[in-house]
């Protein structure tokens, strides 16, 4: 993480010392870089003066790379070697992408790294090298504007970014040899363009439509720190929609249903993409095709487009009702509402937000720029050319991070929604005697059972001290960093042993999964807390019978054979049931297990004492106390 320049209050650096930052919003559809410069921040356009960089790639035979506008127009007649929205595979292994995406879009290549690459005329990529490559741009870009190199950047991010995610970003930025100050999410940035963390509390609803997500985050300020309360969103919703409504609606008005040719289907597509952009500003468009040298010409009003588009937007709301639940807050609390993404300047989109909200949106700054913008302001503070001092901003673990226990069941060391940066640590024992490693498995979700969450990391714990079970304290801490990653250490006490690992998950997770796994965790409840009650049963239940196979090789002798065979039944039947899945019965068994061992325990301890004693005199023992 950068350090923090200091410099007199009121007293700003002098230009010519001036760290050179930037913010970058790495889009789905377009990327766009920003900087702050005398005291402005503003986007950096191209040198024919193009603020977006459409977020497509191609790969050409002989090995150049052209990214942006000159990419855009080989997407139709060279589609598999022209990557566009790469940002769905940062951090997916390939069954992740092949969950979502059926058929898939490009020529995928399975790897040993679980980082799968995609088949290239020009060579195998995988997502974070075409990340790199725009990134590379805007890189040029700023340097170009700016005169000179970039200290760093920072980078912005969907809120429900998982760690691989955020890892992947992280390394696209590095491989374009960026410094990244820090990720960012990108609700987070558009609320610090509107300057909303001047204000010293509120709660603020982000609602960002672009081509083909919508995401919704609920922030919290409060005394200038932001920590984002919930988000939510539709990962297949967006301004593509929009534009294949009107088109399905051009062709039924049209007659044109049969045509199935696919240039005219883009031409479709562009023809209703236009007069979606079009009707922000007139109350009526005129469309016009032409198929085989035939001309056809509509007329769209802004009436009919409203009709049109509203049961999409309406899809937009519901998550709103999520998110602010998830929050828990009410409707009635939010301060302001924040437009961000291409789509939110479709007026229909504008109104019924702000009738959801019951207030106006905010929507001064560019809705395309708004992101890149609050990221070049915290770049700016991160590099040390603010003297107003650190913006502290908190965000969110999105799903719940734990260890794989006893009974594979988790225990959950960061809950949901906790702000980072974050560190918890929990006390761990050993289970069996003389038990000199352990296994170490990291789990993210919120259900009770290992099987039902994911899988993050595996390491082991080695050399502590040989001792009886559950007298080893070993102290296992999470560490979640400012960008969103975790770490994971251990440490015996005793003896100072310790192990960790930074955890760069193989397998990163969809936001529809983790929404599934949300849904999953509230419907299941009912069923995981008797799975769990269930499972400590079973391992309660095995640790009785393995205390009591230890207690039988030593002493077996102090029993008669018919006290023996009593207690080889009940331990017999409890062994028997265990396997089953009553809890119920299992702990009758065990109680009746204890009845039956009664005796015997009472018989060890005498004669325990009686061992400890030897050799020693009662005073002795006395006088201790
Ligand atoms: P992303 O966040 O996915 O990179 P953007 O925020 O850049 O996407 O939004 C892209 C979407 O915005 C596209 O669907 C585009 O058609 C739409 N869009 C851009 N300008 C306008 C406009 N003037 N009116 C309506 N929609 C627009
Ligand atoms: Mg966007």
């Amino acid at each position: 993480m950068a350090l923090i320049q200091i410099s007199e209050p009121g007293q700003s650096t002098k230009p010519h010392e001036r760290k050179l930052a930037a913010g970058i919003d790495l889009g789905t559809t377009n990327s766009l870089v920003a900087s702050v410069r005398s005291g402005q921040a503003s986007v950096l356009p191209d040198i024919d003066g193009n603020e977006l960089l459409p977020s497509v790639v191609h790969y050409a035979k002989d090995n150049s790379v052209v990214v942006g506008q000159d990419a855009v127009q080989y997407k139709i007649s060279d589609p598999h070697n022209t990557i566009s929205s790469v940002k769905r595979y940062m951090g997916r292994s390939l069954q992740d992408i092949k969950a979502k995406e059926s058929p898939l879009h490009y020529n995928f290549i399975e790897t040993d790294s679980a980082v799968p690459r995609i088949h290239t005329q020009a060579g195998d990529v995988s997502a974070i090298e075409v990340s790199a490559e725009i990134l590379s741009v805007l890189k040029q870009r700023a340097e170009q504007t700016l005169g000179d190199e970039l200290t760093g950047v920072v980078i912005t991010v969907p809120a429900y970014f998982d760690d691989a995610q955020r890892q992947a970003t992280k390394d696209a930025g590095k491989l374009a040899g960026l410094n990244v100050l820090r990720l960012l999410n990108e609700p987070t940035a558009a609320a610090v363009a509107y300057g909303l963390d001047k204000g010293s509390e509120g709660i603020i609803a982000v609602y960002d439509l672009g081509g083909g997500t919508f995401d919704i985050s609920i922030l919290r300020l409060n005394n200038g720190v932001f920590e984002v309360l919930a988000t939510a969103g539709d990962t297949a919703l967006g301004g593509d929609d929009f534009d294949h409504a009107i088109a399905e609606w051009i062709k039924a008005e049209l007659n044109l249903n049969e045509i199935a040719d696919k240039s005219f289907q883009n031409q479709l597509i562009k023809a209703a993409c236009q007069a979606k952009q079009v009707l922000t500003t007139e109350s009526a468009t005129t469309i016009e095709l032409e198929y085989n040298s035939k001309k056809y010409s509509l007329e769209l009003s802004l009436e009919k487009l409203n009709e049109l588009l509203d049961p999409l937007i309406k899809k937009t709301l519901m998550p709103c009702r999520r998110a602010l639940r998830d929050a828990q807050v009410e409707l009635e609390d939010v301060t302001a509402v924040v437009m961000v993404g291409g789509s939110t300047r479709v007026l229909r989109v504008r109104e019924k937000v702000g009738e959801y909200f019951q207030r106006d949106p905010m929507v001064d700054i560019n809705p395309d720029t708004v992101v890149a913008i609050g990221a070049a302001i915290q770049a700016d503070i991160l590099a040390g050319n603010n003297a107003e001092g650190e913006l502290l901003l908190l965000d969110v673990v999105p799903l719940s991070l734990g260890l794989e226990t006893m009974g594979e069941l988790v225990e959950k060391i960061i809950p949901r929604n906790t702000t980072i940066p974050v560190a918890r640590a929990q006390e761990f024992t050993t289970y069996k005697d003389g038990q000199t490693a352990m296994s170490i498995h990291v789990v993210q979700g919120e259900r009770e059972l290992v099987s039902d969450c994911r899988s993050l990391a595996r390491f082991s714990l080695k050399g502590i001290p040989p001792l009886v079970a559950g007298s080893a304290r070993i102290r296992v801490t999470f560490e979640v960093d400012a960008d969103g990653l975790l770490h994971v250490s251990a440490r015996e006490e005793t003896t100072g042993v310790e192990s960790g690992i930074e955890v760069k998950p193989s397998y990163g997770l969809t936001d529809s999964e983790i929404e599934k796994m949300l849904i999953d965790s509230m419907e299941h409840a009912e069923e995981d807390v008797a799975a769990r009650m269930l499972h400590e049963q079973q391992v309660e239940a095995a640790r009785v019978l393995e205390a009591l196979a230890a207690a039988l090789a030593d002493d077996g002798d102090m029993l008669t054979a018919d006290e023996r065979d009593k207690i080889d039944t009940a331990a017999a039947h409890l062994l028997e049931v265990s396997k089953g899945n009553d809890d119920r019965a299992i702990k009758n068994a065990m109680q009746a297990l204890d009845a039956a061992a009664e005796e015997f325990v009472a018989r060890r301890m005498d004669s325990n004492i009686k061992k400890a004693m030897a050799g020693h005199n009662v005073d002795e023992f006395d006088a201790k106390h």
